[in-house]
C-alpha cells in the first residue's frame, strides 16, 4: 500500500491511470516547449504533489492567489515526473 492509492486519479493519454497532481500552466507550457522554467514542488499531507514555475514562485502569495484557479491545472503523476526531469529535479 502506498499513499498514492488514496489520491484521486486522472487518466492521461500518455501514462494511463495515474494519481492527480497540480501544477501552474507555465509548467505545462514548459513541457510542451521542452524548456525548463523552474519546478518548485511540494507534497501535501494527503500525498498530492504540486509544483509551480520560477515566475510563480517569485510572486507574493497575494499576487499568486490573484491569478486564480485558471493558473493551476491537474496533470497526471507521470507528466509531473516528466516536468521534474525536464528541470533536472529529483522527487523524493
Ligand atoms: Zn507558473
Ligand atoms: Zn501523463
Amino acid at each position: 500500500m502506498t499513499i498514492e492509492n488514496q489520491v484521486p486519479s486522472v487518466t492521461c493519454g500518455t501514462h494511463g491511470k495515474q494519481p492527480q497532481t497540480f501544477v501552474c500552466v507555465h509548467i505545462i507550457e514548459s513541457v510542451k516547449e521542452g524548456e525548463a522554467k523552474g519546478f518548485w514542488w511540494s507534497r501535501s499531507e494527503d500525498g498530492i504533489w504540486d509544483a509551480i514555475c520560477n515566475d510563480c514562485n517569485a510572486l507574493s502569495q497575494e499576487a499568486f492567489d490573484a491569478l486564480g484557479a485558471d493558473n493551476i491545472k491537474t496533470i497526471c503523476l507521470g507528466c509531473f515526473e516528466d516536468a521534474a526531469a525536464l528541470n533536472e529535479i529529483e522527487l523524493d
